[in-house]
């Protein structure tokens, strides 16, 4: 048995219209999942991630794809027997309560009646949701509708959950109950995939992640595989008005100011001074804390001697890696122009 769950090669998808130019939403997806893992497809709104889900559960046809899920190619429905979905927007009907959605899903999967029971008791305890089980689910918060979406995709007891944003919408109590949930869906042994828009959310859960870009695979790996390189340093002091002004005469002299991109306002906002050292690493400072693309501790401590010699208080100096949104914000940044690549595919965002 392969130890993939998914192993994706070169998948597409043009939605055709009649009389519309085709909108390429995928333009040859790669992609790997481990079996076992927690899987995060990470990607601005429209970049196409529903569509490769979409496109795993067989709802929609690739233009192109090569690969297999569970070991089975694309496309071969009765694999799907093994895979639970929870789709994005999904809207159960209000006046059914917990325990029936779960039935009714399991009732479709074709799980035998007796089984269903048993498990959806079972699925509820997992979600936290057994007190709530009798009553309708238009008395749930959003949270708790997503955490019975979840027990509904693991009634047929899949080896492969793909849950299309799950947290979406929901307030962050219910954002670590959900958390806590993949959480122990992956104890279980299952593969979990998970679609989503909030960095810190599949920061905190996911084993690898791929950032999803103009429908193509920007970066893969686990979050230490793509910040390999990429340490820097942090030095913080205490907060008053003048502190970003403190930090930038304590850089060495020769040191280069850049020019921040033209027209981002929330940017220039947040970062005082954007620049070079004179031995070429990257300097930035943003209030009260001025950070040094290098892993390198000598370059700090003149830095720190200057501060200090003004009177700076040193709060701390901390060795960082970059944040999941750092590496986004790469993956969605065009180096040339320093600006925003637009979401989703040349002809226009989501509809
Ligand atoms: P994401 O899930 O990352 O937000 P989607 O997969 O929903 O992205 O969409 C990717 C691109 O495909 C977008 O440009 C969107 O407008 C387009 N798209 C999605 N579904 C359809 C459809 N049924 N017909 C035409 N275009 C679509």
């Amino acid at each position: 048995m392969s130890d993939l769950a998914i192993d994706l090669t070169g998948v597409s998808k043009n939605y055709t219209r009649r009389f519309k130019k085709p909108t390429p939403a995928l333009r040859g997806v790669d992609m790997r999942v481990h079996r076992g893992e927690v899987f995060g497809l990470l990607g601005p709104n429209g970049a196409g991630k529903s569509t490769l889900v979409k496109i795993l559960m067989t709802v929609i046809r690739p233009t192109r794809c090569r690969g297999s899920v569970l070991g089975q190619r694309v496309g071969h429905k009765p694999t799907l027997a093994k895979v639970g979905y929870l789709p994005e927007h999904h809207s159960f009907p209000g006046y059914l309560t917990g325990a029936q959605v779960i039935d009714f899903f399991g009732a479709m999967t074709g799980v035998p009646r007796r089984e269903r029971k048993q498990r959806a008791g079972e699925l509820l305890e997992l979600v936290g949701m057994s007190e709530w089980s009798k009553r309708k689910l238009k008395s749930y918060s959003k949270g708790m509708r997503q955490r019975v979406g979840i027990a509904q995709a693991l009634i047929n007891d899949p080896d492969l959950v793909l849950l299309d944003e799950p947290t979406d919408g929901v307030d962050p109590v219910g954002r670590r109950d959900i958390r806590n949930v993949i959480e122990r869906i992956k104890d279980e042994g299952r593969t979990v995939f998970i679609n989503s828009h909030l960095l810190s959310e599949l920061e905190m859960v996911s084993d690898r992640v791929a950032i999803l870009v103009k429908g193509v695979v920007a970066q893969q790996g686990t979050i230490e595989e793509l910040t390999e390189g990429q340490l820097r340093y942090e030095l913080v002091v205490g907060e008053s008005d003048g502190a970003g002004d403190l930090l930038q005469r304590a850089l060495p002299e020769g040191s280069r100011q850049l020019a921040l991109p033209e027209g981002d306002t929330q940017l220039a906002r947040r970062i005082g001074f954007k620049g070079l050292l004179p031995s070429g690493e990257s300097i930035e400072v943003a209030k009260n804390t001025l950070t040094i693309g290098s892993n390198d501790p000598k370059l700090i401590q003149p830095i720190i001697d200057r501060v200090r010699a003004e009177g700076g208080v040193i709060t701390s100096v901390r060795n960082v890696r970059p944040s999941l949104e750092d590496l986004f914000m790469q993956a969605v940044t065009d180096p040339t122009t320093g600006k925003a690549l637009k979401p989703g595919a040349e002809e226009g965002g989501k509809r």
